[in-house]
């Protein structure tokens, strides 16, 4: 029986609370702190499900209309920096380089960590914490096998579709629908991950 978005959106949390759990011995030794940013400026693809998406575009219509445009605006630059095949910062890291939507950030940044601080080089993390990321990743796509899974920009974008929105919110499955810009967009169907 499909589930709804509310039940969908509460479970998600559940998996970040318990992924978060498991790492912490590891995440007690990060380096990480408040406005240290790298991975937010160089990660480049920022990969997220459909329901995450979600989740942010509620979070960004519930903000003043004034800071919604402007957020609007950088997601839009976003995407047009990535299909121009550049690593643009995510849209969302502020100016004094802390995290706008910190509350319904997606997995993909709640699993990052580095026990060194990370300038050049990618993150240095614990063997263990990256299989339990892996496995928690393909339980989210099943989670949410409806959806779909792709950098932040893009899934936000497809959901800017209000009869995308309708559909999926109503639980229904047609990737017909986005084909065309799935493909050229690397949009990849949680349905057929295995
Ligand atoms: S992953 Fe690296 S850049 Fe990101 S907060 Fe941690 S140490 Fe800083
Ligand atoms: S969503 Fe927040 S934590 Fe994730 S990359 Fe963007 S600014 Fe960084």
């Amino acid at each position: 029986m499909e589930i709804s978005f509310e039940e969908k959106k509460e479970k998600l949390f559940e998996v970040y609370a318990r992924f978060e759990q498991e790492i912490t011995p590891y995440l007690q030794q990060a380096f990480c702190k408040a406005g240290c940013s790298f991975c937010c400026t160089f990660m480049g693809n920022i990969d997220i499900v459909t329901l995450e998406g979600l989740i942010i575009t509620e979070h960004i219509e519930g903000l003043p209309e004034e800071l919604q445009a402007a957020v609007k605006k950088k997601i839009g630059e976003n995407k047009t920096l990535k299909e121009n095949g550049q690593k643009p910062p995510c849209p969302f890291l502020q100016k004094n380089n802390t995290c706008q939507i910190y509350a319904v950030r997606p997995f993909s940044c709640r699993q990052l960590y580095s026990v060194r601080e990370c300038s050049a080089g990618s993150p240095t993390t614990h063997r263990r914490a990256v299989e339990s990321a892996r496995s928690t990743i393909q339980e989210i796509q099943k989670l949410d096998d409806s959806g779909y899974s792709g950098h932040i920009s893009y899934v936000i974008h497809l959901l800017k579709d209000l009869s995308f929105r309708k559909l999926y919110l109503s639980g229904g499955f047609a990737p017909e629908q986005i084909m065309k810009f799935g493909k050229t967009h690397g949009i990849i169907i949680n349905r057929f991950v295995k």
